[in-house]
C-alpha cells in the first residue's frame, strides 16, 4: 500500500482538471479525493504502489488540453483507508493565488452541438464546457467557482445541474454552464434601445448585415462593430462614423476554406487561426481574387483575419455566410464598450442595431493579433493569452510596472510569474486611464499581489508615469524609473529567457532618452539591470514636435533642411506641393529652434522616407507612413542588384552615430530621377538592415558579444525584420526576436518589471 498527497500548480482550474483526476483515479483503481484551493489543486490518493505511481504519471501525461501544469509536488502521507474517490469542496486559503485561464475559443464538441438538429443546445449562443468558453472575462475573484463569476445570477435548470454534478460529464463544474432554458439570452434592439420584432435575433441580425447595416455585437470581452466586408459603401460609412479614416479593420470568416479564398494561409498560420486562442492573424491578401472591399485595409497587402471563437459568432457567421468586418466597439482611442447601457450611449451614433445579451463582462478583452514569421509572434496580446503569465527565469519581487503610453499594458510580478495585462490601449484619455486603473486592481486581487515597488517610463508626461508617481507618493513603495529602450530590449530578453549581456537594437517611434532627447534608433549593450548606449541614429529636429509625427512631410523637411541645407530645392519632390506660406513658417521654426526637439527615432526616418517618396505625407493612425512604405516595397523583386543607399558611421562622444546625409540625398535624387517607388523603398529597407549589421559588427568587435536582441515597434515591419535577421545570421549572430510579448510598446511593462527587480536586488 502507498498513500500520497499531491499539489498541482499551473492553469489547472476551469479547464476540466478535477473530472480528469476523478476519471484517472477510477481507471487506475486508487481511492481518495481532489479539491481546488485558491493556490493549486490538491489530491490525496492511496492504493497499491504500482497503481498510485501510474496515477501520478498519468496526471502529467494525460492532462486535459487546456491545462498547463507548472509543477507537481508529491509527498507521502499516512493512508486513511478511503473506500472511494470524491471531489471535495473548494478551499480558499489567504494570500494564495492560482493562475486564471484566458477565455478559450469554442471547442469542436460544443460547435457540433449548436449545429445539431436534435441537440438541446441547438443554436444556443452561450454554449460552453470545461474545454472552452469564457473564463477571465467573467471572473472577479478566485477560486474559480460560479459564485465568483457573472454567471452567478443564472440558476441552472435540472438538466444543466445534472451535467454540472456528473464527474464524467464534459460540463462537470463548467462554471458558465447554461442552456436556452436557464442561461443568458440575446436581444436585438435598434440604436435607441427599442426591441426589434423577430423570432430569432441571430437570423435577423444576419439579415440586417446583408441589408448593409452596421451592427454592434456584445461579444466575449466587449462590443464589436460588424458589417458586410464586401460592401464598400457600408465599410466607408463605418469608417466615417467610427472616426477611423484608414486604420485597417479585422475580418471574421466562416471557415479556413473561406479565408483561403481571400488570403494566402501557411500551415503555421492555419494552426494559429484554429488554436484555442483563435487570434486575428495578419495574412497576405490576394487582392485580385478577393471581393473584400479595399477600404477594409486601404493600400495594405495584409488582412487581419480570424475565425469565429464563440457560439454566438459561429451561429451569426453561418447565418450571414459572408466575411464580416469585426472591429472593436469604440470610437478611435477609447476603450472597448462592455455594458449594454454604456454601448447604447457610446456607440449609438455608429451602429444601426445592437445585438445584446445579459451575461455581464468584468474584464474588457480585445481580440489578440498575431503574425507568423518563422514562428508566431504576438502583436497585440489580449483574448486567449492574458492573464496567463510569462514565466521568469528567476524569483521576482512583487512589482507593478506601469508601461508606456501607446498600446499600453502593465505588468505585475510575483515569484516566477510576470502577469502582463491584456492590451489596454493608448493612454491618452481619462476613459482609458480609468480602465487601466481598474484592471490593475483586478489583477492585484486575482493574483494576490501587493507590490513592494513601482516602475515606470522616464517620460514625465505619460499618464502611466503620472499614475506611478501618484501611487508611489501616497505609499512607501520603492520607485524605479526605467529608460524606454532598455525596457524594450529587456522585454525581448525575458521573452527569450536570456540574461545577457546582448547587443540591443531598439527601433521605434518615440522614447524618452536619458539625455532628454527623443530616442528611437538605439544600439545598446544591455543586461537585465543596466545598459550602455553605444550607438544611435543621428539627431534630427522634430519639426513642430508632435505635429511632425502626424505629418510626415514635416519630418521629411526636417531631414532635408538640416542635412542637405535650408536652400535645398524641393522641385521634383512631393513636398513642393506645400504652400509657400507653410514652408516659410516651418523654415522659420527650424531656424529659431522653436518646438524642435532632437530625435534619433528610426520610426521618424521611415516617416521621412515615406514622405519624400510621396507614399504617405500625412497619417491618420500610428506608423501609417512606415507601413505603407513597407507595402510598396513588396512590389519589387528582391534581386541582389537592388543595393543599399550610402550612409556614414561617425564616432561622437564615444558613440557610434549613423550619419544620414548621403542617404537622404540619394533618396531625393532617385525620386527626382523617376526611379519607381517600389525600388526606392526596397533600397531604403536594405539600407536600414545594412546599418544594423555594420553597427552590430562594430559593437561585437569591441565587446565580443554575439547575441543581438531586436525590439521596438519598427520591427513590426516584416520586410525590415527579415532583412535584418538574414544579414545578422549570415555574420554569425544569434538573433533574438519577440514571441509571446509584443515588440511594440505593449511589451514595455515586462521589460520594466524585470529591470526594476534587478536594480532593486542589486
Ligand atoms: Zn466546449
Ligand atoms: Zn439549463
Ligand atoms: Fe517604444
Amino acid at each position: 500500500m502507498k498513500a500520497v498527497r499531491i499539489k498541482v500548480n499551473g492553469v489547472v482550474q476551469g479547464v476540466g482538471f478535477r473530472p480528469f483526476v476523478y476519471r484517472i483515479a477510477h481507471e487506475h483503481g486508487v481511492t481518495g479525493w481532489v479539491r481546488n484551493t485558491s493556490g493549486n489543486v490538491e489530491i490525496e490518493v492511496e492504493g497499491k504502489k504500482r497503481a498510485v505511481d501510474s496515477f501520478v504519471a498519468a496526471l502529467r501525461s494525460e492532462a486535459p488540453p487546456l491545462a498547463r501544469i507548472d509543477h507537481i509536488d508529491v509527498a507521502s502521507c499516512p493512508p486513511q483507508g478511503y473506500t472511494g474517490f470524491e471531489i471535495r469542496e473548494s478551499l480558499s486559503a489567504a494570500g494564495e493565488y492560482q493562475l486564471v485561464s484566458p477565455d478559450i475559443a469554442t471547442c469542436s464538441d460544443c460547435r457540433r452541438e449548436i449545429f445539431e438538429a436534435k441537440d438541446r443546445r441547438r443554436r444556443y449562443p452561450f454554449t460552453n464546457c470545461t474545454n472552452c468558453g469564457p473564463r477571465f472575462t467573467i471572473i472577479d475573484d478566485i477560486p474559480y467557482d460560479r459564485a465568483n463569476t457573472t454567471m452567478r445570477k443564472f440558476r441552472m435548470c435540472k438538466l444543466c445541474q445534472r451535467e454540472y454534478d456528473d464527474p464524467l460529464n464534459r460540463r462537470f463544474h463548467a462554471q458558465p454552464n447554461a442552456c436556452q432554458v436557464c442561461g443568458p439570452r440575446l436581444s436585438l434592439v435598434d440604436n435607441k434601445g427599442n426591441p426589434v420584432a423577430c423570432d430569432d435575433s441571430l437570423a435577423a441580425s444576419a439579415q440586417l448585415l446583408h441589408d448593409g447595416k452596421i451592427l454592434a455585437i456584445r461579444g466575449l470581452g466587449g462590443f464589436q462593430l460588424a458589417c458586410d466586408a464586401t460592401d464598400v459603401k457600408v465599410v466607408k460609412l463605418l469608417r466615417k462614423r467610427k472616426r477611423r479614416p484608414s486604420k485597417p479593420f479585422a475580418l471574421m470568416f466562416t471557415s479556413i476554406e473561406e479565408i483561403e479564398k481571400h488570403c494566402l494561409v501557411s500551415k503555421k498560420e492555419k494552426e494559429l487561426l484554429r488554436s484555442p486562442e483563435a487570434p486575428i492573424v495578419l495574412l497576405k491578401w490576394k487582392h485580385k481574387e478577393s471581393n473584400v472591399a479595399p477600404a477594409v485595409a486601404d493600400r495594405l497587402n495584409y488582412l487581419g483575419a480570424m475565425l469565429p471563437y464563440t457560439p454566438l459568432h459561429h451561429l451569426l457567421m453561418s447565418d450571414a455566410g459572408i466575411p464580416l468586418v469585426m472591429t472593436s466597439g469604440n470610437f478611435s482611442e477609447e476603450p472597448i464598450a462592455k455594458d449594454n447601457d454604456e454601448a447604447l450611449r457610446r456607440l449609438g451614433g455608429i451602429a444601426d442595431y445592437f445585438l445584446l445579451h445579459d451575461r455581464d463582462i468584468y474584464a474588457r478583452y480585445d481580440d489578440s493579433v498575431c503574425i507568423v514569421e518563422r514562428e508566431p509572434q504576438t502583436v497585440r496580446r489580449a483574448r486567449g493569452y492574458a492573464p496567463y503569465p510569462i514565466k521568469l527565469g528567476f524569483d521576482s519581487m512583487q512589482i507593478l510596472a506601469c508601461g508606456a503610453e501607446l498600446k499600453n499594458t502593465f505588468c505585475l510580478t510575483k515569484g516566477r510569474h510576470a502577469f502582463i495585462s491584456q492590451h489596454i490601449g493608448d493612454m491618452e484619455n481619462a476613459e482609458t486611464l480609468e480602465h487601466y486603473e481598474n484592471t490593475v486592481e483586478l489583477y492585484k486581487q486575482l493574483f494576490r499581489i501587493e507590490p513592494e515597488a513601482i516602475t515606470y517610463d522616464m517620460h514625465p508626461e505619460y499618464l502611466a508615469t503620472k499614475y506611478a508617481h501618484r501611487v508611489g507618493e501616497s505609499s512607501d513603495l520603492r520607485m524605479v524609473p526605467v529608460q524606454h529602450h532598455h525596457a524594450h530590449i529587456v522585454s525581448c530578453m525575458a521573452d527569450n529567457a536570456v540574461a545577457g549581456p546582448v547587443i540591443g537594437v531598439a527601433f521605434d517611434g518615440t522614447g524618452y532618452g536619458a539625455d532628454g532627447a527623443i530616442w528611437g534608433g538605439e544600439f545598446l549593450v544591455a543586461e537585465l539591470g543596466r545598459f550602455d548606449r553605444v550607438g544611435h541614429l543621428e539627431y534630427i529636429p522634430l519639426l513642430g514636435g508632435e505635429a511632425a509625427i502626424k505629418k510626415p512631410y514635416r519630418m521629411a523637411l526636417g531631414y532635408i533642411w538640416s542635412l542637405l541645407g535650408e536652400d535645398t530645392p524641393l522641385d521634383g519632390l512631393p513636398l513642393n506641393k506645400l504652400g509657400s506660406s507653410e514652408l516659410g513658417l516651418l523654415k522659420q521654426q527650424l531656424k529659431r529652434g522653436l518646438n524642435c526637439p532632437s530625435t534619433s527615432s528610426a520610426g521618424r526616418l521611415f516617416d521621412a522616407a515615406s514622405a519624400i517618396t510621396g507614399v504617405c505625407t500625412e497619417i491618420s493612425y500610428e506608423a501609417q507612413a512606415a507601413i505603407e512604405l513597407e507595402m510598396v516595397a513588396e512590389g519589387e523583386r528582391r534581386s541582389r542588384s537592388v543595393k543599399p543607399y550610402p550612409f556614414d558611421i561617425a564616432e561622437q562622444d564615444g558613440l557610434r552615430v549613423v550619419k544620414l546625409e548621403k542617404l537622404i540625398a540619394a533618396i531625393a535624387k532617385d525620386v527626382r530621377g523617376g526611379v519607381p517607388t517600389s525600388r526606392i523603398s526596397l533600397k531604403f529597407h536594405r539600407t536600414m538592415a545594412q546599418m544594423v549589421r555594420e553597427i552590430c559588427l562594430s559593437i561585437s568587435k569591441d565587446t565580443g558579444i554575439k547575441v543581438v536582441a531586436l525590439s521596438g515597434g519598427v520591427f513590426q515591419n516584416r520586410l525590415l525584420m527579415r532583412l535584418v535577421v538574414e544579414s545578422l545570421e549570415t555574420d554569425g549572430f544569434k538573433v533574438l526576436t519577440h514571441r509571446d510579448v509584443p515588440c511594440n510598446d505593449g511589451g514595455i511593462s515586462l521589460g520594466q518589471a524585470v529591470i526594476a527587480n534587478f536594480v532593486l536586488s542589486g
